[in-house]
């Protein structure tokens, strides 16, 4: 190699050379033309310290095939001058292109050469991961990453440049091993070294044997007629005749095609190995755009809304509820184990029918609730559920609401308290206490598993429908109820506000099952908490006073429920065990079930038997309407007062739900027992 002091920049047109060029040089350049063109030459001088440098800025070229004077001119300069260092510069946003006269200036072998990623900020946009430090490896020379106008990267480069030119960088740095050198196929490799054999030493001196060779193999006219003039020149051109024509009977087609795909293979390999495209933000959004013409269409939009909600909740019952069987299994199975072998008799009622049957019935249900919160989590991740918010705007605005109302309201399908505090997104207050009010009618999960257990007993071919108009009904009620409210408490327009649309994305599988996952867990550890205690209170009251038949109506809570009961006969559910149920209920929605299975001492399905002897279709979706209805639970009641910061209107959304609920439930039941 020489050691010039010259250093070179080669690039395809446009690759950003000269604003590479200008970031080196600065004010230190000289413009003239080269020798016998008129092709411009521009020449500066890098100072990198206290050693002066010679830049030269190349005529843009795609490739060294000297088809063009540009072509010819960087070539000859190449060849002739030799400097010390190549840097090509590439625009790294399309390096398929760019990288073809990087490969034949490193198959031309006379210099240092140093690749120059310019255009880094195009590539990121366009969604390139460029893997720059394994690329680099694998080429055994470094890369840099610029952004050549912003002038970023430019001293990295300058320190590459520096440490190759006071030669302690050259190819032989031992972290820059060729793993692959690039290299053509067999038949050609060996016309190559034939023929570069044949070179004379003299020659080869001047031109690399390997290079000269590629070069006839390629019918160069420029190196023919050096060869030419050669004493055994005559000798070399007739083998290169030779073995062109056998090597295109080989392939079917000319050389230089065949050379030329070969390198393009190679560089796609390359960019294919350590290029990765992401969708860039603007593929992104211009797919998000499309799948909202469709998603937030003014006539498609709710319908489709409301079929993935529909989608979503039969996955929730009839994936769930596969599961659900098993655990039911177990419970049944541990209940009959434990009713039969534990002694004493109180100890074998406490664990079977409380314990058991309390906590037991509730934990059925963890497969539905696993499944509802990873159907959330899909809906959030994906960013549908801010289109759900965009759809449902027309209607919220409608009610007198805005649509970022709705995401307080769809969370609290999961459950009401987070949901409630989710209503500080909202500027306004008067809508912030609407959506807070209403949100209780968006029917959490731990409602889920009385709808599962009714539905299941009493409309077995139609539950998942069943249960989705449930939900549906809390939807329309929270709506109406908003706008009710709204002219009852806050008279006034809704401020405009904007929606943000968050491109679309695949949700990643880990984050939305370890989301599910953990709100899961909090049901599971509630069950083993307040359920628990709920139902040990349960028990216990069914138990006393001593000498009491176990849950019987002369028990305290039988007699507790059959005060209340009256009230509910118009529902069609006067039994005093509903009644203490939805009491019992109000600790935390799961008791509803949990009263029940400690009560009847049993779960799952044989609790759906009990269920089905009880309650007829009519007077169990009444019941199921009270359950979505009535009262929300403690937790819900104090986060409403602590959000409201006021008593008033917590008592107030106890009283309305209550009064709502218990209406609604008698209007079900008597209007439908005009048609059945
Ligand atoms: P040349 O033809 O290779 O000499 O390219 P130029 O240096 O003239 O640059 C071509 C255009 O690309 C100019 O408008 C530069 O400002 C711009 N440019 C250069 N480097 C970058 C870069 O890293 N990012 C972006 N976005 N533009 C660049
Ligand atoms: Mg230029």
């Amino acid at each position: 190699m020489t050691t010039n002091r010259i250093i070179a920049l080669a690039g395809n047109p446009n690759s950003g050379k000269t604003t590479i060029f200008n970031a080196l040089t600065g004010s230190n350049q000289r413009v003239g033309n080269w020798p016998g063109v008129t092709v411009e030459k521009k020449e500066g001088v890098l100072r990198l310290e206290g050693m002066d440098y010679t830049v030269v800025d190349l005529p843009g070229t795609y490739g060294l095939s000297a088809r063009s004077i540009d072509e010819r001119v960087a070539r000859d300069f190449l060849v002739r001058n030799r400097p010390s260092l190549v840097a090509v510069i590439l625009d790294a946003s399309n390096l398929e292109r760019n990288m073809y006269l990087a490969l034949q200036i490193m198959e031309l072998g006379v210099s240092n050469v140093i690749l120059v990623f310019n255009m880094m900020d195009v590539a990121r946009s366009r969604g390139l991961d460029i893997d720059v430090k394994a690329m680099g490896i694998f080429l055994g020379l470094p890369i840099i990453p610029t952004i050549g106008n912003r002038r970023e990267g430019i001293e990295d480069l300058k320190r590459v440049i520096s440490l190759y030119m006071r030669g302690r960088g050259d190819g032989n740095d031992d972290k820059l091993i060729r793993k692959a050198p690039f290299k053509y196929r067999q038949e050609l490799e060996d016309a190559i070294r034939q023929v570069g054999a044949m070179i004379p030493k003299d020659l080869a001196k001047k031109y690399p044997a390997r290079w000269v060779a590629i070069r006839l193999m390629e019918d160069d006219g420029e190196y023919r007629h050096i060869v030419e003039g050669l004493a055994s020149g005559k000798e070399i051109l007739s083998k290169v005749e030779s073995l062109r024509q056998h090597i295109e009977g080989i392939l079917g087609y000319d050389v230089e095609t065949a050379m030329a795909e070969m390198r393009y293979g190679y560089i796609n390999g390359v960019v294919r190995e350590f290029v990765k495209k992401k969708p860039s933000v603007a593929d992104r959004l211009s797919m998000s755009d499309r799948i909202d013409t469709v998603v937030t269409n003014k006539y498609l939009g709710l319908p489709i809304f409301f079929l993935i909600m529909w989608i979503a909740f039969m996955l929730t019952f009839d994936l769930g509820g596969l599961f659900s069987t098993y655990i039911d299994s177990f419970f049944t199975f541990l209940g009959n184990i434990t009713a039969v072998h534990m002694r004493p008799e109180w100890l074998a009622s406490f664990v079977t029918d409380g314990v058991i049957g309390g906590v037991g019935a509730v934990l059925v249900f963890l497969p539905n609730i696993f499944m509802l919160f990873l159907m959330l989590s899909i809906l959030e991740e994906s960013g549908y559920m801010a289109r759900g918010a965009f759809v449902m705007d027309r209607l919220m605005h409608a009610m007198g609401l805005h649509g970022k109302s709705f995401i307080p309201l769809v969370l609290g399908f999961g459950c009401n308290v987070p949901a409630i505090m989710a209503t500080r997104t909202l500027e306004n207050r008067k809508d912030r206490i609407i959506t807070i009010l209403v949100n209780p009618l968006m029917s959490c999960s731990a409602r889920l598993p009385v709808y599962v257990l009714f539905a299941g007993a009493l409309f077995r071919a139609h539950q998942g429908t069943v249960i989705f108009s449930i939900y549906l009904l809390g939807v329309i009620l929270a709506i109406l109820l908003a706008r009710i409210f709204k002219s009852m408490f806050f008279k006034g327009e809704t401020t405009p506000l904007v929606m943000e649309l968050p491109p679309y994305h695949i949700p990643e599988a880990k984050g939305v099952f370890l989301s599910a996952w953990q709100r899961s867990g909090l049901f599971v550890r509630k069950a083993g908490t307040i359920i628990f205690a709920a139902v040990i209170l349960v028990w216990l009251m069914a138990s006393l006073p001593a000498g009491v038949g176990y849950g019987s109506e002369h028990s305290l809570i039988g007699r507790l429920g059959s005060i209340m009961a009256p009230v509910l006969s118009p529902a069609g559910f006067g039994y005093w065990q509903a009644a203490v149920a939805l009491f019992f209920g109000i600790l935390a929605k799961e008791v509803v079930v949990g009263t029940l299975g400690t009560l009847y001492h049993t779960t799952g399905s044989g609790l759906s038997a009990v269920i089905a002897t009880h309650f007829t279709p009519l007077s169990g979706y009444a019941f199921m309407v009270m359950t979505l209805v009535y009262i929300p639970c403690i937790a819900t009641i104090a986060v409403i007062k602590r959000e409201t910061n006021s008593w008033a209107w917590a008592g107030f959304a106890v009283a309305y739900s209550l009064v709502l609920g218990w209406s609604l439930a008698v209007m079900i039941f008597q209007v439908g027992r005009m048609f059945v």
